[in-house]
């Protein structure tokens, strides 16, 4: 297939940025190919010499903080603090996996006869699949583990948003990685992504986007039995309890949400409120939502910028109005954004006629939460657990039993008490059920870059 260009679009202006050039099949094929090669050195690379490496591409990471944040203002629409937390989050990455050479430690197991040890063994070319709405991070999330265990990476950032991946692609060779060790593949999908998964010199695939396309790949990933690790859709719950300071919960619920334009796998979209404060959290939530600050995201003050296509905003704005087919949801009410150039959508809290609402159960990715109370405890946990994802999730209560209990019978993979955080550098991310499979970030994503080796040496004659 033939390359073609995309343009980028600022979503905040609607004018055009840059155009990038996207790769085929042939400059894939060719990207694995060089991959392949410089696989054999990088893995042999002394393991202090690979940290050092991955603390100098952090490093030329964080003296481009400024510039990777402005791109990802004009390329994403992301508000330029965001954006700034985005590039210090692959610096910190970087940094976090750059110990990981060092300490790749195998076991050594008790036998007859002999020594038995195991390696963690790389496991070649990993295809990096990257979505549209956190560019940077998520890149990371992947490429960091995957080079710190020794294998080397083609990343596909979405055709949408390939900027800030091209400059980091252009700071790890600044940085001394070798040639081949990372790439950085523009292109669509269907086209660069498909290969990718279909090559068989990729021996693994660590893709973040829908449930559809991960689905998908997942299918197509079994006939090589390729490794593959998912990170897919969310609706995850705010669950807030009586007894739990209100005032804080709704100050902070919009923030769960709207971060991102709520263009966000992690989104607490779904808020259940206990029957008793339902009426009450409302009246503290209304204030709340209409503070939040939707304007330019280069704007210092800005706390939501646009949504990053006019596709998305009319998919969200679908499900808030119908299709002109009277299934709209009732409006509780709504921020503001500005009118004109760009492709916004305010803030917008929606109450549901029952949990079958479409607005209950599909991910909407955008500015849109829907409320709904519950009666117990019991009913929470249920209401919280009727859906096929798992991601992540909020649990507001001053009881500590009740936010172990809950906390363990929700069934999703990042949960926080009393505070919206779902992701830190050190500790792990991933999804239940339709989520996703396999783990990020944290000591655990090493294992899901290496296969384990089991060695017995003979000791007898
Ligand atoms: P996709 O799942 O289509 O895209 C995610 C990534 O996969 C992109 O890099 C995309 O490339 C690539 N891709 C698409 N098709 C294939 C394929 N057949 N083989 C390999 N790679 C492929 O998400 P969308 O961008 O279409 O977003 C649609 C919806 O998905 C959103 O509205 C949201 O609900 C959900 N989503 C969830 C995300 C999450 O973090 N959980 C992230 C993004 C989306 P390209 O963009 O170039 O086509």
């Amino acid at each position: 297939m033939r390359a073609s260009t995309y343009e980028v679009v600022n979503p905040a202006t609607e004018r055009p940025v840059e155009t990038v050039q996207l790769a085929g099949i042939e400059e894939t094929d060719a990207a694995v190919a060089a991959a392949h090669d410089a696989y054999g050195h990088w893995r042999s690379v002394d393991p202090a010499d690979r940290g050092r490496l991955l603390r100098r591409f952090a490093d030329a990471v964080d003296a481009a903080v400024d510039e990777l944040a402005r791109l990802e203002v004009v390329g994403a629409g992301h508000t330029i603090t965001n954006a700034r937390w985005e590039a210090g989050n692959v610096r910190d990455v970087l940094t976090y996996y750059a110990a990981a050479p060092e300490r790749a430690f195998g076991r050594q197991i008790p036998v007859a006869g002999g020594v038995d040890v195991t390696f963690n063994e790389p496991l070649g070319v990993v295809g990096l699949i990257v979505p549209w709405n956190f560019p940077m991070p998520i890149m990371a999330w992947g490429m960091a583990p995957a080079l710190a265990a020794g294998n080397t990476v083609v990343v596909k950032p979405a055709e949408m948003t390939p900027l800030t991946a091209i400059r980091i692609g252009g700071l790890a060779l600044e940085a001394g990685l070798p040639e081949g060790v990372l790439t950085v593949l523009p292109g669509k999908g269907s086209v660069v992504g498909e290969r990718l998964v279909r090559h068989p010199q990729v021996r693994k695939i660590c893709f973040t986007g829908s449930t559809e396309v991960g689905t998908r790949i997942m299918a197509q990933a079994a006939e090589q039995v390729k490794r593959v690790t998912l990170e897919l859709g969310g609706k995850s719950a705010n669950v807030v309890f009586a007894d739990a300071d209100l005032e804080r919960a709704a100050a902070t619920a919009p923030y769960g949400v709207f971060d991102n334009a709520g263009q966000d796998c992690c989104a607490r979209s779904r808020i259940l409120v206990e029957r008793s404060v339902h009426d009450r959290f409302l009246e503290l939530l209304e204030p709340a939502v209409a503070s939040v600050r939707v304007t330019d995201p280069a704007d210092e003050a800005a706390e939501m910028g646009p949504l990053i296509s006019a596709a998305q905003r009319d998919r969200v704005a679908a499900y808030v109005d119908g299709n002109g087919d009277g299934n709209g949801v009732s409006v509780a009410f709504r921020g503001d954004a500005p009118a004109g150039a760009g492709f916004w959508y305010p803030p917008t809290v929606v109450l549901p006629a029952n949990e079958q609402d479409r607005i209950w159960r599909e991910e909407v990715f955008g500015p849109v939460v829907a409320v709904l109370p519950f009666d117990d405890e019991a009913d929470a946990v249920a209401m919280a657990n009727d859906t096929e994802y798992g991601l992540s999730g909020s649990i507001w209560t001053r009881d500590v039993g009740r936010a172990l209990r809950v906390a363990r019978g929700v069934e999703a993979g990042n949960l926080s008490v009393n505070s919206h955080a779902s992701v830190r550098y050190s500790t792990p991310f991933g999804g239940f059920k339709r989520s996703g499979l396999g783990r990020e970030l944290g000591p655990d994503a090493l294992d899901s870059f290496s296969d384990v080796k089991n060695v017995f040496i003979s000791t007898e004659g």
